[in-house]
């Protein structure tokens, strides 16, 4: 299919609409059925940058210190939410592991690289190598890197090792109340609109357009 950046399909209805020429927050609306089109996003692509930086500052750290203290065998030691999902597995809960390991590492670590990887300036041209496909990873992986997802993961974490563990109000803990309000923000930007910048308004030359 051929790219069209200056066409736009409403996401509801399917209607082929001219792109519109936004001025500063404004949204543009289908005709047929009143779905958002788009919106300017002029300011918040330029904050998306260090943002996702912050971001990933906050999940190494979040992920350096420990978050739990975990009782086991008598023995008691206090270990961070990798560690906690190790226990999980070896307690037998390697279903719980494998989901509290997708929805608040994976997940949203992929989102966050690959976000890092494609506001880089020197990344900014579509016509390099990966770029229409890590757009696409973006859109399939959104919905499981949700911040929603993500705190369940660790809701569902703490609640099935309450038993043998205590959450310790550190470091870790501050850490991932600060990236759960960063990735709100940052996982919450639809990469429809970082596609069509990347699209429309490469970098450098833009020779050879059809
Ligand atoms: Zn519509």
């Amino acid at each position: 299919m051929q790219e069209r950046p200056d066409l736009i399909v409403c996401e509801e209805c399917d209607a082929v609409h001219r792109r519109p020429t936004l001025r500063h927050a404004e949204i543009a609306r289908c005709l047929r059925c009143d779905a958002e089109l788009e919106r300017d996003t002029g300011s918040r692509l330029q904050h998306l940058l260090p943002l996702t930086v912050a971001s990933l500052i906050m999940f190494v750290i979040a992920n350096s210190f420990p978050i739990v203290q975990i009782e086991l065998q008598g023995l008691s030691s206090q270990t961070t939410l990798v560690g906690a999902v190790m226990v999980l597995n070896t307690e037998g809960m390697s279903l719980v592991a494998t989901l509290v390991l997708a929805t608040t590492i994976l997940f949203p670590l992929v989102q966050m690289l690959i976000l890092l990887y494609l506001l880089l300036p020197a990344a900014r041209d579509v016509r390099r190598p990966g770029v229409k496909t890590l757009l696409r990873l973006m859109q399939i992986v959104r919905p499981w890197g949700m911040v929603e997802v993500f705190l369940l993961g660790v809701l569902v974490a703490l609640v099935k090792l309450s038993n043998m563990a205590e959450v310790l109000p550190g470091v870790a803990l501050w850490a991932f109340g600060a990236l759960t309000i960063l990735l709100t923000v940052v996982v919450s930007f639809n990469p429809r609109y970082l596609w069509r910048i990347l699209v429309t308004a490469p970098a450098g030359n833009e020779k050879g357009a059809p």
